[in-house]
Parts: structure tokens; sequence; C-alpha cells
């Protein structure tokens, strides 16, 4: 027998198991947030997110999942901008800012030639003592 529960991941509170890990209250909680967020973005345009927050009572981090889901579009909101998650710069867009991807992305490239550098090293060290022992048996004849 499986019970179909499970804590909600925002307020905790055990609830039926749906689709959005959340219980029936958080998701109309958060629909209420939503659409103060998108009203309050409309009607000022020139807004922060520290504004916006402060106007709705929606935490920051819950806008930028807002944000980072699609649901709130901030194009029209020049200065609407979150922070990198790396090193804090403001971000209008994805994870992290253009520096910290670019960076991350040649670590990732870094570490493949490294482990690359690392496995033909290997090789040539398995061929150096396999010379080595060829020497050696010459020596001996
Ligand atoms: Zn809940
Ligand atoms: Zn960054």
């Amino acid at each position: 027998m499986s019970l179909n529960v499970a804590n909600c991941d925002r307020c905790g509170k055990v609830y039926v198991k749906n689709i959005h890990g959340l219980c029936p209250n958080c998701i109309k909680d958060l629909e209420r947030q939503y659409e103060r967020c998108i009203k309050y973005l409309r009607e000022n345009r020139q807004c922060t997110i520290q504004e916006l927050s402060d106007a709705t009572e929606v935490p920051i981090k819950q806008i930028v999942r807002f944000i980072r889901e699609g649901r709130i579009s901030i194009k029209n909101n020049p200065n609407m901008t979150y922070h990198c998650e790396v090193c804090g710069a403001p971000i209008r867009e994805n994870l992290m800012c253009e520096p910290c991807r670019a960076r991350l992305a040649k670590d990732a490239s870094m570490l493949k030639e490294d482990e690359e550098r690392r496995k033909e090293q290997e090789k040539q060290k398995d061929r150096g003592s396999a010379y080595k022992i060829k020497e050696r048996l010459q020596d001996r004849l």
C-alpha cells in the first residue's frame, strides 16, 4: 500500500501528491503572488526587483524563480535584474552572467583536456616501460 502523499516543498504540510510538488494552498498562494508581480511590473516599468518585492511582498527568490521559469517576462522592465548565481553580477536571464558562463564552459573543456592529457601520459608511460623491458631483454642477450 502506498500513500500518495508528500510534504509540500514550500510550507511543509502534508498534501496529496500532484505534479507541482506543492500543496493546493501554496499553488493558490503562488498564483496570487504571480498576479501581483505581473500587475506591478506592468504599472511600474522602471521598477527594480527590490521595489517589486517590497511592493508585492513576494520574496526576491520567488520572483527570480518566476523569471527563470519564463512565467514573468522582464523585457519591458529595463531595471529588473537579479544576481548571477556565481559572482552576484546583475543579470536579466539565465542562471549566470555571460563571463561566468564563458568561464564555466572553459573550465569544463579544460577538465576534459586535462583528462585527455592524463590518459595520453599514462599511455606514454606504458609504452615507455614496455620499451624499457625490451631494452633490458636486449641487454641480457
Ligand atoms: Zn504548501
Ligand atoms: Zn557571474
